[in-house]
């Protein structure tokens, strides 16, 4: 059996419904797990209707609310299905499960709402996109993926409980793929023991396809895109960017890892670890053979360009003129778990320690608190990291010329450089 994720992209609305049915339904004779995400910009809206209700304007959450509703009520009509009527059955049930939480006053955690929210946009379109292939005489079949994908309750960063899921995915998946041609399930959810709704991290389906196909030792897993393949820089920014045709895990890991849009991090290594290919699509024109994502990459490489904005430089100083080391380094490293952040670039000197992250305002600022009873602590914002494999020499001062360069690291195959940008 082979996997296949959809992105949001690739659903926005009824015509790509169409468009990825037929795509899908030409596998029919493969048998397929299909992880779907949520309909276009559904989940950023659905982050709106959490901001509203958790912030006391509950009437306001509903009417957000109902406006995504219309949305998705809308798209089934235009499919124009011969299983209208059931279609949307299906959605007003699962609507309602939402509706009943926001009739409620929130006394739980955000976090918490966020995921009992935000999970019903992937729950949403599957149904759809499961109604769609069976007009199309496809024998599909829909499973709501928070019965099989068991997580820890680390509300908005759920971790999966492997033996849990796994158990549960070959009980579920085996035998309906023998009874059906096609699965379709979410990407992005999953939930508690107590079935509490969670989610893995925003853009997490690719995650999930990858922790499907480990489980059940699938042949490939296909990501559909809305980019002919993966690129060695982002052809926005990069005209000179090129196709990749193949790329290895490691290859892909460190892009993806240093912010490459192109794939989730955690993907890569549920499928490293199964030896399973990944094959990165174009939904808009599958004929073109994407890249392939396997143990080699195509040789020679060319310079592979990646950007991750909205960094943060925070200095750690110690206050006494005493080395950084021993305890005083366990204990920062300890508050860096404690707050599930981690440095994408770090450096150390006698005296301090410089560390690059994600800009997590909340995060950087509990950070900057804890840490300021060990070390003086400097925050500077605003910052890009960039990244550069197989570099060549004059391509970061390309890159960087103008600019205010605050940390740069260097080995044979990558340059990593943390500047700001001059205005
Ligand atoms: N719908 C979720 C998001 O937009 C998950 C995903 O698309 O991967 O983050
Ligand atoms: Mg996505």
């Amino acid at each position: 059996m082979k996997v296949f994720k959809f992105g949001g992209a690739s659903i926005n609305s009824a015509e790509r419904f169409i468009h990825s049915a037929a795509i899908i339904k030409s596998f029919e004779s493969e048998k397929l797990l299909v992880i779907v995400s949520a309909m276009g910009k559904t989940t950023n809206a659905l982050e709106e209707v959490v901001e509203a209700f958790t912030s006391g304007h509950q009437q306001k959450a509903i009417e957000l609310f109902g406006i995504i509703k219309q949305q998705h009520l809308e798209t089934i009509r235009a499919l124009n299905l011969s299983n209208t009527e059931i279609c949307i059955q299906t959605l007003q049930s699962l609507f309602t499960e939402t509706e009943w939480l926001l009739h409620d006053q929130p006394v739980q955690s955000t976090d918490y709402y966020y995921d009992q929210i935000v999970c019903c946009g992937e729950l949403f379109s599957s149904a759809i996109m499961n109604c769609v292939l069976q007009d199309k005489g496809a024998k599909s079949n829909w499973t709501d993926v928070r019965d099989l994908m068991k997580t820890d309750n680390h509300f908005r960063n759920a971790t999966i409980l492997w033996d849990q899921s796994s158990k549960k995915i070959n009980e579920c998946i085996i035998p309906a793929l023998e009874n059906h041609d096609i699965v379709v399930t979410q990407g992005f959810i999953g939930s508690t023991d107590e079935n509490e709704s969670t989610t893995l991290g925003r853009e997490g389906s690719d995650y999930s396809a990858a922790v499907f196909a480990n489980i059940l030792q699938a042949e490939s897993v296909t990501i559909w895109k809305d980019v002919d393949a993966v690129m060695s820089a982002d052809p926005k920014k990069y005209p000179d960017a090129a196709i990749l045709e193949s790329l290895s895990y490691t290859e892909v890991i460190e892009m993806a890892y240093y912010g490459a849009q192109v794939i989730h991090p955690k993907t890569i290594k549920p499928l490293q670890n199964k030896n399973i290919p990944l094959l990165v699509k174009s939904f808009i024109n599958p004929a073109l053979k994407g890249t392939v994502i396997g143990h080699k990459s195509q040789q020679p490489l060319p310079p592979i360009i990646v950007n991750k904005d909205k960094q943060v430089l925070i200095e750690f100083t110690s206050k006494d003129f005493s080395f950084v080391e021993g305890q005083t380094m366990n204990e920062l490293v300890g508050l860096f778990g404690q707050l599930r952040i981690s440095p994408n670039i770090s450096q150390q000197t006698a005296i301090s320690l410089l560390c690059g992250f994600d800009d997590h305002p909340e995060k950087i600022e509990a950070l900057s608190l804890a840490a300021s009873a060990l070390f003086e602590v400097t925050v500077q914002k605003n910052l890009t990291l960039l990244t550069v494999r197989h570099y060549d020499e004059n391509i970061i001062e390309k890159l960087t010329g103008q600019s205010d360069v605050l940390m740069k690291q260097q080995t044979p195959r990558t340059i990593q450089v943390l500047f700001r940008k001059i205005s």
